[in-house]
């Protein structure tokens, strides 16, 4: 058989905010494909009306337009093979729904929900199977005449897939080897439903694939256990010559590894589980998203996909482009990856180190304006520059720099009992006028000058740095003095030393 072009999918279904683990499925299909020169499609799996939930679609659409993962065909996007939102693909899929009924791998079945309790309640364990089926009102037990009159008359059926018991069924996974499943653990699944005239997950899910001439499948462990079912309809259709090949990527387990991640992690251990923030339209209720939460995007994927594989050896920090000539599925691990989520703000830091001081800028330019300052430019940037290897968020730069931008108005108390000598007042005014007789108000300028005459006067050099440290910042922390008073200027440097003589005496 010719080498298939690479087309892969992410098909969600529009029923909430994309969690973060399908953000990392989409993210490893993008890579896959991009690395492959394939395409990746966008299919919105959309036959469960009743969980459709509006504004899901959008959401998911944004947050890979955030996230800079870009796909090149679907909802949206436009191709070859659409529609590909699979509520406007109805008459495909009972096309092929009758087909199966043809030739004999479906049949019709009529059991009511009360049919179907009252079997339940019967039987422990109750299964729709090869063992149970014939004892049920199915085309298989009814007459040719019956089905028909019943489905003349009016009766609501479904579609099941007749799955014949006790077979080995192999799924070659790329990541997990050889998966074999014996066929009568499967039950008898629903394919289509007569109610909503609209196929299940299932049935949808393979046509799609198949009809979409997709070459890999890959998504979350929690689908494996589809997958048995999933290669004995390809069988059944008589495509199993274009299966696609399967990858079921490892579960995403909570920060402490017992078990799933689930949002009330999130909630309890305060990150955020989603890429964007969500307003849940059924509940209201608001969850955090990592773009608000002030990740770079960057971070994200850099962080997502270190969650389940690595690229055999220590490297950590990957760029986009870096990990498409990387990634590899053999490299993904079969358990579950814990979800470091203090990983992701380490990631953080290292990425706000990375970027331009200049886009750290533009990105605290509206926390600075939140403040009610409007500084130049420049002078951002100045401050980014000095200040950004002690963040790991944009809005920390707030805390760690605001005093920059804003005078002191008050003197952290502590830092004056400790810092503020009784001579003090008078150091700071002797060294106010030394600073204002400097020309050259560089940092080497004043540094040169300044200890100089803590030279000639004998001073202690500590003192006299913690004294001006409180009249320009109003507490005990910041970078270097004179980085300080260099961006501040000579000006403000002694607008505010002269301020800080007055209040402290
Ligand atoms: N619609 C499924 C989902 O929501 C797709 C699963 C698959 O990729 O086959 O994840």
């Amino acid at each position: 058989m010719a080498e298939r072009k690479v087309r892969v999918r992410f098909a969600p279904s529009p029923t909430g905010a994309l969690h973060i683990g399908g953000v990392r499925t989409a993210l490893y299909n993008y890579l896959f494909a991009r690395q492959h020169d394939g395409k990746l499609i966008f299919r919105i799996e959309d036959t469960d009306s009743s969980r459709f939930v509006p504004g899901a679609e959008e959401y998911i659409l944004e947050s890979f337009k955030w996230l800079g993962i870009q796909f090149d065909e679907g909802v949206t996007f436009g191709g070859e093979y659409g529609p590909y939102r699979q509520s406007e693909r109805r008459e495909i899929y009972k096309k092929y729904v009758q087909v199966l009924l043809d030739n004999g791998k479906a049949y019709i079945a009529f059991d009511t929900p009360e049919e179907l309790n009252a079997k339940r309640a019967e039987i422990a364990n109750f299964q729709y199977d090869a063992s149970t089926r014939g004892t049920m009102r199915n085309s298989l037990t009814l007459s040719k005449e019956e089905v028909e009159a019943l489905i003349a008359a009016g009766k609501q059926y479904v579609v099941r897939f007749k799955v014949t018991p006790n077979e080995d069924v192999h799924i070659s996974d790329l990541i997990r080897g050889e998966v074999v499943i014996n066929s009568s653990i499967l039950d008898d699944k629903v394919l289509y439903k007569s109610a909503d005239q609209l196929p299940t997950y299932h049935l949808a899910n393979i046509v799609d694939d198949h009809l979409m001439e997709v070459t890999h499948v890959i998504r979350g462990e929690e689908w494996l256990p589809s997958a048995p079912l999933h290669v004995l309809l390809y069988r059944a259709f008589g495509w199993e010559d274009t299966m696609p090949q399967f990858a079921h990527l490892p579960l995403l387990l909570k920060p402490e590894g017992n078990g799933k991640l689930s949002k009330r992690d999130g909630d309890r251990l305060g990150f955020p589980v989603f890429p964007l923030e969500w307003h849940d339209p059924k509940t209201g209720e608001v969850s955090s998203g990592y773009r608000e939460s002030g990740y770079l995007p960057e971070a994200v994927i850099n962080f997502l996909a270190l969650l389940g594989w690595n690229p055999g050896n220590d490297q950590e920090l990957m760029s986009m482009d870096e990990l498409i000539q990387l990634f590899n599925l053999q490299r993904c691990s079969k358990s579950g990856a814990k979800f470091d989520y203090k990983k992701g703000i380490w990631f953080n830091h290292q990425y706000i180190q990375k970027k331009p001081n200049e886009e750290i800028a533009k990105l605290f330019l509206p926390i600075l304006k939140e403040h009610g300052v409007e500084a130049p430019f420049d002078k951002v940037v100045t401050v980014v520059g000095m200040m950004k290897g002690r963040v790991s968020f944009v809005r920390e730069l707030w805390d760690a720099a605001g005093f920059f931008f804003v005078a002191p108005t008050e003197y952290d108390e502590k830092t004056v009992k400790k810092r503020w000598k009784e001579d003090s007042a008078k150091c700071m005014t002797e060294l106010a006028e030394v600073l204002s007789g400097i020309e050259d108000f560089s940092i080497e300028g004043q540094e040169k000058v300044v200890m100089d005459w803590i030279a000639e006067k004998g001073y202690h050099t500590g003192n006299v740095m913690n004294a001006f440290r409180l009249t320009l910042v109003g507490e005990g922390k910041g970078p270097h003095m004179f980085d300080i008073s260099w961006v501040l200027g000579k000006e403000e440097t002694l607008a505010r030393m002269k301020r800080a003589v007055e209040v402290l005496k």
